[in-house]
């Protein structure tokens, strides 16, 4: 990422109450501005001065009187507490910024998966403590308050959530940071089951209203579409080209204050909202053409309106190109309007602003600024390459071919003509870029995660014993501090509570389960998660094939052979994309498997099969401190990096892995002992496939027996899978199940050996020894140093 260095991180100092700067004060009348400060926001945070803005809050935002409101209510006007002193502190971050313009750094995302706010802003405020004790003096359970906020789903998955994380850490480390995104009106479906199968709903998130957002009604940017490009000569004698349309549209600001934790900066997430330009064609309504009248408005409104359900897959709609440069141009407008404000020459743009690209997704900013800077702003086509090339970073998530974005030129052409020739005009200096972005221009960076929400949030428990040996709370700005809990691996007190920790979390968890799916698990049993994206690469199909293996193990068994083997509750959650049918039935065998395989009493509840519904952010705060064991299995060189792996470890979890993405770093840090690693390696993968592709490779026998089984009907109408095993069969094995499934039982058998000895199982293993894994670019010219990985 090529961002700001840590000289640009802003040390926030205390405004004046009125949020002027000194100068501008003295310009004031002392009477009002006295008066004025006498009125400001109070930032007292404790109890009393709580309960007094929630009531107030009750009464007059809500609407309500004491003898009705219930959490919901009690939530809204918690929020709306909280929201009073994150506005504030917001409000003081953009006057430091403004006043002292230093570098920076933009991330342009197409997804933030941020999930529920509160609970995250009461921690990162320092208020946790007092509203809550405020909360139950009123009658209310935090717990239970907390648990009524919805979710904010703006994103797929890891690069969503990615996104989320990094502007926690950006905040957190006093970064002066915008996110850039969309205002989706619906975000990603909730998922539902039905007769195993996976249905999908809109996500009704903005029902109620959100306090986590403030409407900027007046940051309005006209974006356009279409129409043609017209050649001119400037008075210089320059040959120039303008853009021209009438398909005009309005971004409009929402603004999402993301406080930092453990300081008062506290950035933005700017999210766009498309709004037609016009309300309404009069000349229409006038004519009786009510519904053309209208039609406008809707098209506009359109652009927003839901987020693509896709995660590491393509799906080339113009609807999907049009939100693209809607976003990008809106962002680049206001990044460019911020920058003008300081007078300096463009040439110190790159001085002055980062932009980091989250995937090919926001590309279009490259070709959008060069547009800017050369048809808009007259800068010469040498001078703007140079300052787009200095201005950008791009982050890959991806190598899966059908993830890769392929646009018609026809539909490039037609949408975004002047791009396009821009576009063909960058190709022809093609050269150069290739020169440009020579190897030292690729950085490999580990992502990252923020301990605050995965270890703090989801893992209070956890959190509080952390805290209490190393005797503060410093560990959550500065990780590294963890390796001084090393000398109690071995310390029997610290183990039992260490131990007790992860039972209570076992216990919410199998709680959950029984009041979300009904089916009972027994929290002593080994817990066994893979939760994530269902993905043919992700491998969700060979961990429920080895189930069934399993399964068949048990029932062959004595009664006293099966008293010996370790009990397992396997445990599914992820959302498939709506038109991934191979996923989708994954899902729909996951369940099949399970309806089979929980009412069989023959087999004493050795083995226990859920798929949790709706996996999403706050669900995976539940799963994910309660996993003694999960897995993270994609077909090697496939997974990027992965997210989902380090916030496991993070909560004492072991790893059940193959040798992909960022299982190789973690390897690396928590060594042999807390990781189970099998499979063949990237580099074989090629040979693997090549071999399923010209030769005739035997299927693994343990994995053809597991096949013959639904092929018999043993789990439901066989037919209904005949497709997902022909992925394996006549689809050549792709994702080369067959070759890893024998290491991948052997690595399981490992597992329930060291299960078995309760006393080694012990979880502190798995804490990561050192935070080596920043999460930018090692030459410290980053926003690395918190440790933001783990
Ligand atoms: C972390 C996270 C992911 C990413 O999981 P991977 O296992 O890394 O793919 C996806 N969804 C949610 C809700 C997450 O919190």
């Amino acid at each position: 990422m090529s961002t700001p260095d840590s000289s640009s991180r802003i040390r926030y100092h205390k405004r004046t109450p009125t949020g002027l700067t000194k100068s501008e004060q003295a310009s004031w009348d002392p009477k009002i501005l006295s008066l004025w400060e006498k009125c400001a926001v109070d930032e007292n945070s404790d109890k009393e001065n709580f309960q007094k803005t929630f009531v107030r809050h009750v009464t007059t935002t809500l609407a309500r009187s004491a003898y009705n409101i219930d959490n919901f209510s009690a939530y809204q006007a918690t929020a709306h507490t909280v929201r009073d002193r994150l506005i504030k502190r917001w409000n003081d971050t953009q006057q430091n910024h403004t006043e002292a313009d230093p570098k920076r750094v933009y991330y342009l995302s197409l997804e933030f998966l941020l999930g529920r706010s509160l609970d995250n802003a009461l921690l990162n405020l320092g208020l946790k403590e007092n509203f809550g004790e405020g909360v139950k003096d009123l009658g209310f359970r935090m717990e239970d308050v907390l648990d009524e906020e919805v979710d904010a789903a703006l994103g797929n998955g890891g690069l969503g959530r990615l996104a989320a994380c990094y502007m926690d850490s950006l905040a957190t480390l006093d970064y002066p940071a915008w996110g850039y995104g969309l205002r989706y009106t619906y975000g990603i479906f909730q998922q539902r089951l039905k007769d195993g199968y996976q249905v999908e709903f809109p996500d009704y998130w903005l029902n109620f209203d959100n306090p986590w957002e403030l409407a900027r009604l007046d940051v309005v940017v006209d974006i356009q579409f279409g129409g043609s490009v017209n050649e001119y000569t400037d008075e210089k004698g320059r040959t120039r080209y303008l853009w021209e349309s009438n398909d005009v549209v309005k971004a409009v600001a929402y603004d999402v204050p993301i406080p930092g934790y453990g300081t008062k900066n506290c950035i933005n997430i700017r999210l766009w909202n498309s709004k037609p330009k016009r309300q309404f064609d009069l000349g229409r309504f006038n004519e009786g053409q009510y519904e053309q009248a209208v039609q406008e408005q809707m098209q506009a409104e359109n652009i927003t309106a839901v987020l693509y359900p896709n995660d590491n897959h393509m799906v080339g709609k113009e609807l999907r190109l049009r939100q693209q440069y809607f976003w990008v141009a809106a962002s680049l407008h206001d990044i460019v309007r911020r920058f003008k404000k300081s007078e300096k020459p463009w040439s110190k743009f790159p001085d002055q602003v980062a932009i980091q690209l989250n995937d090919t997704h926001p590309t279009l900013a490259i070709v959008e600024l060069q547009r800017i800077l050369v048809d808009l702003e007259g800068v010469s086509w040498d001078d703007a390459w140079d300052i787009v090339t200095r201005t950008f970073a791009f982050t890959n998530h991806t190598i899966l071919p059908e993830a890769m974005e392929k646009w018609p030129v026809p539909m490039v052409s037609y949408l975004l003509p002047r791009h396009m020739q821009i576009i063909f005009d960058i190709n022809l200096i093609f050269k150069d870029f290739a020169k440009f972005f020579g190897s030292e221009k690729f950085i490999n960076v580990t992502n990252g995660i923020t301990p605050r929400r995965w270890l703090h949030q989801a893992n209070p428990k956890l959190g509080d014993l952390i805290t209490e040996v190393l005797g503060s709370k410093d560990w959550l700005k500065d990780l590294s501090l963890l390796k001084k809990l090393e000398p109690f691996a071995d310390d029997k007190e610290f183990k039992k509570r260490w131990v007790a920790v992860k039972r209570s979390n076992k216990v919410r968890l199998a709680e959950y389960i029984k009041a979300h799916t009904g089916i009972i698990i027994d929290p002593n049993a080994l817990f066994d998660i893979q939760v994530k994206r269902i993905h043919e690469y992700k491998r969700q199909f060979m961990n429920i094939l080895s189930v069934i293996h399993r399964y068949n193990l048990l029932k062959k068994m004595s009664s006293k052979e099966r008293s010996e083997v370790v009990r397992r509750a396997v445990i599914f959650g992820g959302k498939a994309a709506p038109g991934y049918y191979i996923a989708k039935l994954v899902i729909k065998l996951i369940n099949s498997v399970a309806d089979v395989v929980n009412k069989d009493e023959s087999i004493e509840d050795a083995l226990k099969v859920v798929f949790i519904p709706d996996y999403n952010v706050s669900v995976a705060e539940i799963i994910i401190p309660a996993s003694d064991i999960s897995q993270h299995i994609s077909t090697a060189g496939t997974e990027a990096s992965g997210t989902s792996n380090m916030k496991f470890v993070l909560n004492g979890g072991l790893i059940l892995g193959t040798v992909d993405g960022a299982n190789i770093e973690i390897h690396e840090e928590i060594g042999d002992d807390n990781i189970f690693m099998f499979g063949n390696l990237a580099d074989q993968v090629e040979d693997l496939r090549h071999a399923h592709r010209y030769r005739d490779v035997p299927i693994d026998p343990a994995l053809q027996e597991v096949i013959n089984d639904i092929e018999a009907g043993h789990y439901g109408d066989p037919h209904i899978f005949s497709p997902l095993i022909h992925t394996i069969t006549i689809g050549k094995d792709y994702y080369l199940l067959s070759d890893d499934f024998g290491s991948y039982l052997s690595a399981q058998n490992l597992v329930d050996e060291a299960y078995k000895d309760q006393e080694d199982w012990e979880l502190i293993k798995a804490l990561p020894k050192n935070t080596a894994l920043t999460f930018l670019d090692p030459n410290n010219n980053n926003l690395g140093g918190e440790g933001m990985t783990f």
